[in-house]
């Protein structure tokens, strides 16, 4: 093996990496989507996780290095780096109930003797992938939900929480259902008058900083959405519960761990996110936007606009609808696009009500002009298409998916999961 420390370009010159290991390249238009690994990284966090790799380091005292970037960004008394923002919510509600208590720590998820019920809004409950649900029955806890799903009243949250109450878990996601949900302040409120911890799932959000303030006692965030890390989660705030968190590392977080290449990434991706000049940034990724408008601007059937973030976070995307009166269906734009080479691979959040959206946030050099083009050649093919009403050309599509995804290893090189 080499001693020399690898330029971190190395391994993509003479060919793509991708193509060199066996899979196509993509275009990365759904931004931060872990089944596309993620965003793009920054060259900072890449130079980070690129200089570690081949070094020894006491990960307890990188994570007390960690502890204090997390803490500079954030406001936070204390924080660490976690595998992912699922690994970061499983830590925390398990912090939770077993405290530093080594003895506890070790007995999850036997939650014997312990408190271990974790309260949450029905309209929380989310899938980002998987049901976030399981996050907190792979602790041991158990679901209480409260209220119902566009409607959850602090009356409610109020009786559910009860002598057996560990935790409380607060989503903020343009999956949550947007409206009837308690809003943060009188949820923590409530929650800290009667002595249960907040634990607040922010993991695509840019805001580092206001939900600390406004009384979360921790915080979680994925490194590999917009702060441009390596795969991790970032989980800050109040010194106790953070450490109790971190302590799971030797319960039930071993299956769970981030190598060190993740936290000197992450130190790297926070420290770089916090010094950008957030409007240039918004400014920079409008242009891709843009343009695809533009090439699409007077072509039938379509509206192409730019869309804001919908939880109010500083960037736009573009929305691609299919008119109602079109003789073709957003899945088959969605599809097309896919099936191309390379594929190209858009949000579909909405894909069933008629549009679909792209986010430039993990655009390749060069591959501005691609898109375009693209774009305009999978209208025509869906044009095509059998003719079906969006619902039920989006179920199709979706089938298809789940499908190929349960032929895995044997997915072949069509539109894979
Ligand atoms: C992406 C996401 C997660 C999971 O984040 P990972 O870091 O990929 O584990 C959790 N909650 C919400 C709301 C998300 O959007």
């Amino acid at each position: 093996m080499s001693t020399a420390t690898p330029d971190p370009g190395e391994w993509g010159a003479g060919g793509d990496i991708r193509a060199r290991l066996g899979a196509r390249p993509v275009i990365n238009l759904t931004g931060t989507l872990t089944g596309l690994g993620g965003i793009s990284a920054r060259p900072e966090a890449i130079a980070a996780a690129a200089a570690i790799m081949g070094k020894g380091v006491d990960i307890a005292e990188l994570q007390a290095a960690a502890s204090r970037v997390i803490a500079e960004v954030t406001g936070a008394e204390a924080g660490f780096v976690s595998a992912c923002s699922a690994a970061g919510i499983c830590m925390a509600i398990a912090g939770a109930m077993a405290g530093d208590r080594m003895a506890a720590i070790e007995q999850l998820p036997d939650t014997t003797g312990m408190r271990n019920e974790v309260v949450i809004q029905a309209g929380h409950l989310v899938n980002y992938g998987h049901p976030i649900a399981q996050d907190i029955r792979l602790t041991g806890a158990r679901v209480v939900v409260v209220g119902a799903v566009n409607s959850s009243s602090e009356a409610e949250l109020g009786g559910a929480i009860g002598p057996g109450t560990a935790a409380a878990l607060y989503v903020v996601s343009h999956h949550c259902f947007p409206d009837g949900q308690i809003p943060f302040a009188a949820f923590a409120g409530i929650c800290h008058d009667r002595g249960v911890k907040v634990i607040v799932d922010l993991a695509a959000e840019y805001d580092l900083t206001g939900f600390l303030r406004e009384g979360a006692d921790i915080t979680i965030h994925s490194a590999h959405k917009f702060l441009g890390g390596a795969t991790a989660g970032i989980v800050a705030g109040r010194k106790p519960l953070v450490r109790a968190a971190f302590l799971q590392n030797f319960g039930i977080a071993r299956p769970m761990k981030v190598g060190k290449e993740g936290i000197a990434a992450a130190m790297a991706a926070l420290r770089a996110f916090a010094a950008e000049d957030r409007a240039a940034a918004r400014a920079a990724l409008r242009e891709p936007l843009l343009h695809w408008r533009d090439a699409l601007a007077g072509i039938a059937g379509i509206r192409a606009e730019l869309d804001p973030d919908p939880t109010g976070n500083p960037f736009d995307r573009l929305r691609i609808t299919v008119l109602a009166d079109a003789a073709f269906a957003a899945a088959d734009v969605v599809r097309a696009l896919e099936a191309g080479t390379p594929p190209i691979r858009v949000r579909t959040h909405q894909v069933g009500r008629g549009s679909f959206v792209l986010d430039a946030r993990s655009l390749g050099a060069g591959e501005c002009e691609i898109v375009a083009g693209r774009l305009l050649a999978a209208l025509d093919e869906a044009r095509r298409s059998t003719n079906r009403g969006p619902t039920d050309a989006a179920h199709a599509w979706k089938t298809e998916r789940a499908e190929a995804l349960r032929r895995w290893p044997d997915i072949g090189t069509g539109s894979g999961p």
